[in-house]
């Protein structure tokens, strides 16, 4: 059974402050996007990658799939407004025949194939699945004006990452019925959520980080450094 994965990597990039957009942000010479790619390149269960990106990044994109011989790499498609339609204009380029569709983050480039792997398998057995780590701190909800309203009992509270793996006909059902409703997420679980399915938590590692801020990029060189990731 294969999986096609959409890779969304249409994010500006302006918090980080520079010019180049984040997941273009080279760590020891190789850019961020590419150190994502390889992971799924080198994953057995996946059979092709299709990535969501502006316009002007498509020759680039491009000309980095040639150098690192990113062969899985089928469709280089336009992305949207949001992450969300992003993967929603990444779906409509999915092959029909994949049974399942994994969604992960460009600016997530440490994940490890073995965690691949686990969130595949237990998507297969119970229909979506997604990589998470437990809470360490306190989560609060708080109003508009910064008053808490609400504490949750926080070992039932996990940070939400990707990948995400579902079952494709469940995944194009959650879009189609996003776009009706109007419903917005930041992921594509909440989607899955929406339409009445709990996906299952797949324990993940803290070092999956994404790379958002300044702080998340000094990060990434000390987790680069750590783990000789360059090689
Ligand atoms: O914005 P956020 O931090 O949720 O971005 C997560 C991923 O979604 C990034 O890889 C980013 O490039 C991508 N994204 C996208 N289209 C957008 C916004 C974000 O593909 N419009």
């Amino acid at each position: 059974m294969s999986v096609s994965v959409i890779i969304p990597a249409a994010g500006s990039g302006t918090r980080l402050g520079g010019m180049i957009t984040k997941q273009f942000i080279e760590l020891k010479g190789k850019p961020i996007i590419v150190y994502s790619i390889e992971k799924f390149e080198k994953s057995p269960e996946v059979s092709e990658i299709i990535i969501v990106t502006q316009r002007i990044y498509f020759n680039e994109i491009r000309n980095l799939c040639n150098r690192y011989h990113l062969a899985k790499v089928k469709e280089i498609i336009e992305g949207g407004k949001t992450r969300q339609d992003s993967v929603r204009n990444g779906l409509e380029k999915v092959n029909k025949k994949s049974k399942f569709i994994l969604v992960h983050d460009a600016v997530r480039p440490f994940i490890s194939t073995n965690l691949i792997s686990d969130a595949i398998s237990t998507a297969k057995k119970t229909k979506a699945s997604v990589v998470a780590v437990a809470a360490k701190d306190t989560i609060k909800l708080s109003n508009e004006k910064n008053i808490i309203e609400k504490t949750f009992p926080r070992e039932k509270l996990w940070i939400i990452q990707t990948p995400q793996v579902f079952e494709a006909k469940l995944l194009n059902r959650a879009y189609q019925n996003a776009f009706k409703k109007n419903i917005l997420a930041t992921d594509d679980a909440s989607l899955v959520e929406a339409i009445g399915v709990n996906p299952q938590i797949v324990v993940g590692e803290y070092e999956n980080i994404k790379i958002t801020t300044r702080e998340d990029l000094e990060m990434a060189e000390l987790i680069l450094n750590r783990n000789s990731y360059a090689e």
